[in-house]
């Protein structure tokens, strides 16, 4: 016999397959002793095999709910359809992953014509029984019959219009038995039946109806876009009622062990006095915030505190639950992770480390790259956001900021995307039907509902900003504007949301630069702790530098000196260096800019603070620096004093068919051996300078690019190495300095035994190293690339994730050969592609001591470095 059914007190949070989410966590906390209502959980199994077998409940199932069914009557004491004590249940819908809003509930099942003045008489208040009884049939109606809640609900605005009244809680008994009877109605106009009576048939209806809903469109369209396998299927959940209805010392509500938004600790929530279910998320009536609990009823608050602390230690993570109040007795119905945003997922986690939750491995384990990504996101330029006044506002429900035109339907946004829009949703409340049009939005705003609502909640789970709640805000759908006091939002109208401070603004605002926040700062220094690979900037100005620094780079793995002429005088000098007729005159021009590179090289020693730093010396493309036409030689010639003949002449000369192959790198230090001299000597000169004025001790690691052979390397070397000892001893002092080759150049892995011999370390540079690999041109590859991915030929991008089979392989060699010559070989990899999370795994393997990246990627290669090391370690 199978086993179809198990009891919340048989079950574990481990058994999310079997007994869906929601089932594991109510069995968890019935487990850890909770006041958890007694029930039981119908399998996924039961599910699958009921969608697989005609949409029918198998006796052997129906049987194994009778027997639990008959357990739960010992453990309540209540009996269905009992007339003195009827027992009533919730039928809730629950699958391995939580998909809020997806398959619905269904409350006080076991009510009829003879157990709602049962309900009445025990609890000696009508008006509950006769609200919960309404409730069924309504709930009911929509979700097992499925006939549209508006039908429903329009009775109920209609009866409060009619008295004159504001919300549900005002209708008075009588009222809720009108309404009863105008439902029976609708079954009747509507179904041509009548609502069954035998709870045991209501039951069976309803879980083959939570069954059915794993299929519903919705379902499907949000296992679509979360990835979530169709073939897991829905438990359902059985459950005892337990009544936020009851009167003025009951209520319901939610709450996060933590603030979703931001991270905070302490309870954060909202909850509703004399409601039921999901009242609280529907925006029937503006919900308290929790602590308003902590006043009303201080005992059941400290209570749910201590419950949801407890919680939180036990699941390690940040939980959202559910809980009712019966009478001033709290119960719990619900427990899962809580949905966050990205910047309140790494203050989260950063806090559970440090009160001792979670351990420092699991810490970097579980941040995500998503979320540092996000945190790492611009908000709206602060400066300019001052001199804006916003038109509305409403409850910051999920930060961030984003400038986008207004649609009023999810089909109209997501029109628009299509024509390559960028799109705010404003709607008077979303509900699952709009998901693919929230998911394609910059930002969402509605004029109804609250932190919990569906638009909150969604949008934070996707990252998307929300301002829920605007209460001036009209939105008229039907005619596709919203009106703001006089003012009318148009279809199209640009719109400025800042889902952090809840405000909306006309017209576009401009994004601030990125910056790095408090909590980055443990966390670099909590991935150096556990990074086996360091990650090193690409920087050579003394901004990019800072930037570097304060991203968390250890260092300084490529200073790139021709950027350091790039600027509109130094340019200047550069041409005069390469458009030079005679050694003198190269060596006249090199004087002074020995003199500005030293200036640039202390600013580079001074911003790295100490940290190693790697200065290549110069590797210009030529065709980068030259005039480019007959109008630059002209004005070239005029500021140099020469000639427009000489200086065209010269250019042309120099002018390759080629230069990415061209007159590069190393060709140029064979060249003009005088030009790496001046910059060795700078190096050197400021490094000693800077060592005396702020007493860091420097190590300079001077880097000779595009190395193709030994012979070739070893002789700059030496024309490099004589240039700083006559330095140093004219100057009567020492230093220590490394001397050190890009590899870049297929040929150079090839012979890197021969080129270790001379070299103090390898340098990979990845973006030349897979143009010279693959033969395809850095600046022409994208259209070609873009082919080839299209067409499958490429899994990835080989100028963005690093080539393994290919140039892999190349630095593989490189590497095994160099080492078995100088097994102390230090090697770093610089380029782009070696910062991709999916290059990482193949770094590991490679063995390699840094990689460098440039200023803004660096979190994000940390985090995956870090986490690689420690899953390594663990594994
Ligand atoms: P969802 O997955 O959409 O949150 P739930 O099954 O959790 O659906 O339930 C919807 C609402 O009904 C929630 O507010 C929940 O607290 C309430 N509810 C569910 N079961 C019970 C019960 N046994 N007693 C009282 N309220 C319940
Ligand atoms: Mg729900
Ligand atoms: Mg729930």
């Amino acid at each position: 016999m199978n086993r179809w059914v198990y009891l919340f007190s048989e079950g574990s949070k481990e058994q999310r397959d079997l007994l869906g989410g929601k089932g594991a966590n109510l069995a968890e906390m019935t487990k850890l002793g909770l006041p958890v209502p007694t029930g039981f959980t119908v399998t996924t199994e039961a599910c699958l095999y009921y969608l697989n077998h005609g949409d029918q409940l198998t006796d052997e199932v129906k049987n194994q709910v009778m027997t639990a069914v008959e357990q739960l009557s010992v453990k309540t004491g209540k009996k269905f359809g009992d007339l003195n004590n009827p027992l009533l249940v919730s039928v809730r819908s629950g699958s391995k992953f939580s998909m809020p809003g997806m398959m619905d509930t269904v409350l006080n099942l076991g009510l009829n014509d003879q157990t709602v003045a049962a309900l009445a008489s025990n609890s000696q208040n009508e008006r509950f029984a006769y609200d919960c009884y309404r409730r069924l049939l309504q709930m009911f109606g929509n979700v097992v019959l499925g006939l549209d809640n508006s039908i429903f609900e329009s009775r109920i605005t209609a009866l409060k219009k009619e008295n004159g009244l504001s919300f549900d809680n005002e209708l008075t008994a009588d009222h809720w038995k009108q309404i009863v009877s105008e439902y029976k109605g609708i079954y009747r106009e509507e179904l041509q039946r009548e609502f069954p009576q035998d709870p045991i048939e209501q039951l069976y209806l309803a879980i083959e109806a939570v069954f059915g809903s794993w299929n519903n469109a919705r379902a499907k369209t949000y296992r679509r876009l979360h990835g979530i396998s169709d073939d897991l299927g829905t438990a359902v959940n059985i459950q005892e009622m337990v009544f936020g209805n009851f009167g003025e010392t009951s209520g319901t509500g939610v709450v996060f062990s933590r603030n979703p938004s931001l991270g905070d600790p302490g309870l954060f929530g909202e909850y509703l006095i004399n409601a039921q279910g999901e009242d609280v998320v529907a925006g029937v009536r503006t919900p308290k915030p929790i602590q308003v609990l902590a006043e009303d009823m201080p005992e059941q608050f400290n209570q749910l505190k201590a419950i949801c602390e407890n919680l939180e230690t036990h699941y390690q993570d940040m939980q959202d639950v559910e809980f009712t109040i019966e009478r001033e007795k709290l119960f719990i119905l619900q427990t899962r992770s809580g949905k966050r945003t990205s910047k309140a997922a790494l203050r989260i986690l950063l806090d559970f480390f440090n009160e001792g939750i979670i351990s420092e491995e699991a810490l970097v384990n579980r941040i995500e790259g998503k979320d540092l990504e996000a945190a790492l996101h611009p908000n709206f330029d602060e400066a300019a956001l001052k001199r804006r006044v916003s038109f509305l506002s409403g409850l910051a429900a999920s930060p961030g900021a984003a400038t986008g035109a207004a649609y009023f339907s999810a089909d109209a946004a997501t029109e628009a995307k299509a024509r390559g829009e960028r799109v705010v949703l404003v709607r008077e409340e979303t509900s699952p039907e709009d998901i693919e049009g929230i998911a394609i939005s910059e930002a969402v705003i509605t004029s109804r509902g609250g932190m919990t609502s569906h638009a909150a909640v969604v949008a934070r789970g996707m990252g998307i900003c929300s301002v829920v709640g605007c209460e001036r805000l009209t939105v008229m759908e039907n005619e596709n504007k919203a009106m703001v006091g006089d003012e009318m939002i148009e279809e199209g109208t640009v719109l400025s949301v800042d889902g952090s401070s809840g405000k909306v603004y006309f017209g576009e605002i401009p994004m601030e630069e990125v910056g790095h926040t408090v909590a980055l700062d443990e966390l670099h220094a909590i991935w150096d702790r556990h990074a086996a690979i360091k990650v090193r900037a690409n920087a050579e100005t003394p901004k990019d530098i800072e930037t570097g620094m304060a991203l968390g780079a250890v260092g300084i793995g490529l200073a790139r000196t021709e950027h350091m002429f790039f600027e509109k005088t130094r340019l200047l000098q550069f041409r005069r260096l390469i458009l030079a007729d005679s050694l003198a005159e190269r060596l006249e021009v090199l004087k002074e800019l020995k003199t500005v590179q030293k200036q640039d090289f202390k600013y580079m020693y001074e911003a790295a603070k100490g940290r190693p730093t790697t200065i290549r010396l110069l590797d210009p493309p030529l065709h980068e620096f030259l005039p480019k036409n007959a109008e630059e030689c002209r004005e070239v010639a005029k500021e140099l004093g020469k000639t427009f003949n000489e200086v065209k002449r010269k250019t042309d000369n120099l002018a390759e068919v080629n230069p990415m192959l061209g007159f590069r790198g190393l060709r140029l230090g064979v060249a003009y051996p005088e030009i790496y001299q001046m910059q060795a000597e700078a190096i050197i000169e400021a490094a000693c300078e800077v060592r005396e004025e702020q007493a860091f001790s420097i190590q300079p690691e001077i880097m000779i690019p595009f190395t193709i052979d030994a012979g070739e390397f070893a002789h700059v070397r030496q024309a490099i190495e004589e240039a700083i000892q006559k330095n140093l001893r004219h100057n009567q002092t020492t230093l220590d300095y490394q001397i050190g080759t890009m590899i870049e150049i297929p040929r150079a892995c090839f012979v890197a035994d021969q080129i270790a011999q001379y070299a103090d370390f390898f340098s990979f540079g990845t973006n030349d190293l897979t143009q010279m690999a693959l033969g395809l041109s850095r600046d022409d590859s994208p259209r070609i690339v873009t082919q080839y991915l299209d067409v499958g030929i490429f899994e990835d991008d080989p100028f963005q994730v690093l080539d393994k089979a290919g140039v892999g392989a190349l630095m593989k060699l490189a590497i095994e050969r160099g080492r078995k010559v100088n097994p102390q070989l230090k090697i770093g990899v610089c380029g782009e592609a070696a910062a991709h999370p999916k290059s990482i795994d193949f770094l590991y393997e490679l063995g390699i001591d840094y990689i460098s990246c440039s200023p803004f990627r660096i979190p994000q290669a940390k985090m995956t470095l870090a986490k690689a090391t420690v899953e390594n370690v663990l594994s």
